[in-house]
Order: structure tokens, then sequence, then C-alpha cells
């Protein structure tokens, strides 16, 4: 199959709509990362999104609508707190869970009885979905367990020849995953970190838990289990910069092509010649780490990543993304 990437106008959004109505795939952009869309009414369609990324078949997908459509067609109950995020936050790169009255596809919640819904900000998502104007069932738009994409070219290195179309709509601003938040509670709980964080929400609704998997039991948000984000080279992740750079200087004179992937303040204080800068302040790293992951894969056989010092707020999500990346390597 040709692939094509063209910008967001009227001729590849006809195109586009016609692929998804015909139950293919159609990647887009987010303001957080590269979605890859099928239409969320089709169990055939949505299949076809599983194959296309080889994702496990428990990994439950995240269904985008525009900012006009009635989400009450697609959930049984949405509870107040969650209507005073969706005022809040939304659009944005917030997802919430609600308790699915099972409109959609069976294979988009993996046999979950709850349904994740997101209504993108970008202008190119919004002016996609309300194209199509029917709920799109959308995982990043990679290969599985891969760097998620934030550009229409980190698209295409995944996914020549297996998708139709790519919508070009530049570089993603958010830079990682939505918020994925549980609204079928009493209080909304953090199932995935992200952009819209613990105290922005808990400044909103009052309260906000964050979720942890408990020995034994069944995973609330299966994708969470698994390895993620992994650049296709070695991965090594410190917490001590000193440390860092005497690995790179011991790999570096065996001869392995090193990078040292660290935020701008660390990088100031740094002698050495390869580094991968994730810029200054939470927000900019966010926006740099897969940017910068897919760089590091492309020039170096090993990335010896430090621990930005900063932890609360967006860097929640970052550093869960940054040691999944380096997990197990
Ligand atoms: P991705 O689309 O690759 O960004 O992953 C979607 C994320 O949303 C995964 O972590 C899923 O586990 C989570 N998710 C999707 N649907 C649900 C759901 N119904 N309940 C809980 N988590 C969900
Ligand atoms: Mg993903």
């Amino acid at each position: 199959m040709e692939t094509k990437i063209l910008p967001v106008d009227s001729v590849s959004l006809k195109l586009a709509r016609d692929i998804i109505t015909e139950g293919g795939a159609v990647a887009f952009p987010t303001e957080t990362v590269y979605g890859l869309g099928a239409n969320a009414f089709s169990e055939e369609a949505v299949k076809n999104i599983f194959s296309i990324k080889g994702r496990p078949n428990d990994n439950p997908l995240i269904v985008h609508v525009h900012s006009d459509y009635d989400i009450s067609t697609l959930v049984s109950y949405v509870p107040d707190y969650a209507k005073k995020l969706a005022k809040k936050f939304l659009p944005g790169p917030l997802t919430l869970v609600y308790k699915s009255c099972n409109k959609v596809a069976k294979a988009v919640s993996c046999g979950l009885d709850t349904l994740a819904v997101r209504i993108p900000s970008h202008e190119g998502a919004q002016r996609f979905l309300r194209y199509v104007d029917m709920p799109i069932a959308a995982p990043s738009a990679n290969i599985s367990k891969h760097v998620s994409p934030v550009s229409a070219e980190h698209v295409y290195t995944d996914l020549n020849g297996r998708v139709g179309l790519i919508l070009d709509g530049g570089r993603c601003t958010g830079g990682i995953e939505s918020t994925v938040l549980d609204c079928t509670g009493e209080v909304p709980v953090i199932l995935r970190s992200g952009l819209v964080t613990r105290g922005m929400i808990a400044d909103a609704v009052g309260a906000c838990e964050v979720y942890k998997m408990r020995e034994g039991e069944a995973a609330r948000s299966p994708g969470m289990k698994y390895k993620h984000y992994s650049p296709d080279c070695k991965t090594m992740l410190f917490e001590d910069a000193t440390e860092a750079v005497d690995e790179y200087f011991r790999q570096t004179a065996n001869g392995v092509k090193t990078y040292i992937m660290c935020d701008g303040a660390t990088a100031r204080g740094l002698r050495v010649e390869n580094i991968l800068n994730l810029g200054d302040g939470a927000e900019e790293i966010a926006a740099q780490l897969y940017e910068k992951l897919r760089e590091g894969e492309r020039v170096a056989q090993l990335i010896i990543a430090v621990s930005p010092k900063q932890r609360d707020g967006v860097m929640v999500g970052v550093m869960n993304r940054l040691e999944k990346a380096c997990r197990g390597q």
C-alpha cells in the first residue's frame, strides 16, 4: 500500500473520510502525539488498528470526537465532576473514562464495560473529526512498544506501507500522551499521567487520586502494564549526572556510539560531545522527549538518560515515559 502524507485540507479530508468509511485507518495529528484512527462503530476497522500496530488485544483504545459531538450517545453516565473537568480542560490533552453504553465496537474497550473518550484541541484533529463526524478509535500511530510519533515523518517511519494516509499537522506541541482519568467512581482517578496534572484536576474539582496497581489485581488501565515508548537502541537511566558521564566515557572508549539525554541545566554543565538536550522546564521537556528518543535511535547505539531533577506536575508523566522507555535494558 502506498502511504501518502498530505497537509490537512479539503482534498486530504475527503480522502480521509473515504478511507474511514471503507473501514480503513488514517493517521492524524493531535496536540499530544499522532493518532491512528478508524471508525469506532466498526468491529473490523478497529481490529485492523490492532493488527497494523501489532498492539496486544487487551490494551483498549481511546475514542476521539470533535468538540460538538454528543458524548451522551456513547456513555451511560457522566458525573458532575467530569462535566466540570470537561468545561475546564476540553478540548485538550485529557481523556475521560466513563461507563460505556456499548454503542461502539467491542474491540475498542477490549471487553471492559467502560469507554475512554478524548476531545483533542489540535485544529487538524478537530477538522478531521468534524469531517468524518463519527467517533474515531485511535491509539498512537506507532508500531506497538516503539516511541510515540510527534511528527508525520515519525508516523511514516513506523507505518509506511501499512496505512494509506497520514494527515500532516506539523510537530505536536504537547509531546506526551493525554492524561487518562477514570470518571466511573466517586472521585476521579488518574490511570495515566500527562499534561493535565493531578494538581490541576484537584484544584478544579476538589479531589483526585492516582491509581496504583496492586499485586494480583487486574489492571484498570491495561495499557500501563506494557513496555512502551522504547527507542530501537540500548538505553540506560541514571539519577546522577556524574555517574552517567563516567558510563558515557566507559562506553565511548569501548567504541559504543553513546549519547547523553538530559535537561538543559544538566547539559550546560557537561563536558561531553554527544548530547540530546531536552530543554528547560517541564512543558518543554515533555514536548522534546519523543523527538529526542527518536533522534537518539537514529544516531546512537546507546542513550544514557539522566533523570531531570524536577519531579512534580507534568514531570510525573515525563518520568513515567522515561522509565518505561529505559525499562529492562
Ligand atoms: P494509547 O492509545 O496507545 O495512547 O493508549 C491508550 C491508553 O488508554 C492505554 O493506557 C489504555 O490502557 C487506556 N485506556 C483506553 N481505554 C480505557 C478504558 N476503557 N479504561 C481504562 N483505560 C483505558
Ligand atoms: Mg501508544
